[in-house]
């Protein structure tokens, strides 16, 4: 690990703590491009803007593409606080990111009191081409003619509309339904989609806690794998000699029941 990396590593932590003072959840990340020179950070944003999307990665490839444009990540690389979770993971497979550097790791991430094993088992069943635990199905035929087959819909437990929009997919989708609902957690409810499903747009649904996914066509049946796979690197800083700390070993962050990672 060159000092430039540390520095990047560095950076997404610092990201990560300030982040917490400004009521955001402890995850920092950079967004780098190919040549190294167009770095742009973004910090968990997920509870106060309501989006069960706005993890420090997406945030940090969202701020990039503002910036620089659609595709500005191509061969690029993510510093992160923090393992990516398997959406995070998708999106940086969909932008052709070729690696990640991360600081805590998922252990790490777990013990402060933000597991997301559930999405590990459902990455697992889909590449073994498994039916993962959130159901996609097709929308029952008198759901159908009552809805426009236009929009993406969450439905409560009755199958009642309770959020409604328009969108080029369902992960762009989602915080718009959730700011409407004011929440970012919806169990109990059901998405529907127009549009053809890819991992990052079933992982982004499972954030949100639903119960099933309905499509309109059935080739929108079976999610679409990405080709492209991203290089996740584990540093130690202790062993690097870093002249940073973790997120996880800051004293004052006790209240999230962080603990030192070393
Ligand atoms: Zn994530």
């Amino acid at each position: 690990m060159i000092n430039k990396e540390i520095e990047l590593l560095k950076k997404a932590n610092d990201a990560a703590i300030q982040n917490i003072q400004e009521n955001g959840g402890p995850f920092g990340a950079v967004a780098v491009d190919e040549s190294g020179s167009k770095q742009v950070v973004g910090c968990n944003r997920v509870t106060d803007q309501l989006d069960p999307t706005a993890h420090a990665e997406v945030q940090a490839i969202r701020n990039h593409e503002q910036k620089y444009g659609v595709g500005s990540l191509q061969n690029g690389e993510i510093f992160t606080s923090c393992y990516p979770c398997p959406m995070c993971n998708a999106l940086m497979e969909e932008k052709g990111i070729s690696r990640s550097t991360y600081s805590s790791n998922k252990k790490d991430a777990d013990n402060a009191g933000f597991a997301d094993d559930f999405l590990y088992v459902q990455q697992a069943l889909l590449e073994e081409d498994q039916e993962p635990s959130v159901p996609v199905s097709l929308l029952p035929d008198d759901l159908h003619a009552t809805l426009n087959p236009d929009h993406f819909y969450l439905l409560d437990e009755a199958h009642h509309i309770i959020a409604s929009c328009e969108s080029d997919r369902l992960f762009t989708a989602i915080p718009k339904l959730t700011k409407q609902i004011n929440t970012f957690e919806t169990p109990n409810c059901f998405l529907v989609s127009s549009k053809e499903l890819k991992i990052l747009d079933y992982m982004a649904s499972c954030w949100m806690g639903i119960e099933k996914i309905y499509v309109l066509q059935k080739e929108h049946l079976k999610i679409k794998k990405n080709t492209h796979k991203v290089e996740h690197v584990y540093v130690n800083v202790e062993n690097e000699g870093g002249p940073f700390q973790l997120w996880g070993n800051h004293s004052d962050r006790t209240e999230y029941g962080l603990k030192p990672n070393v």
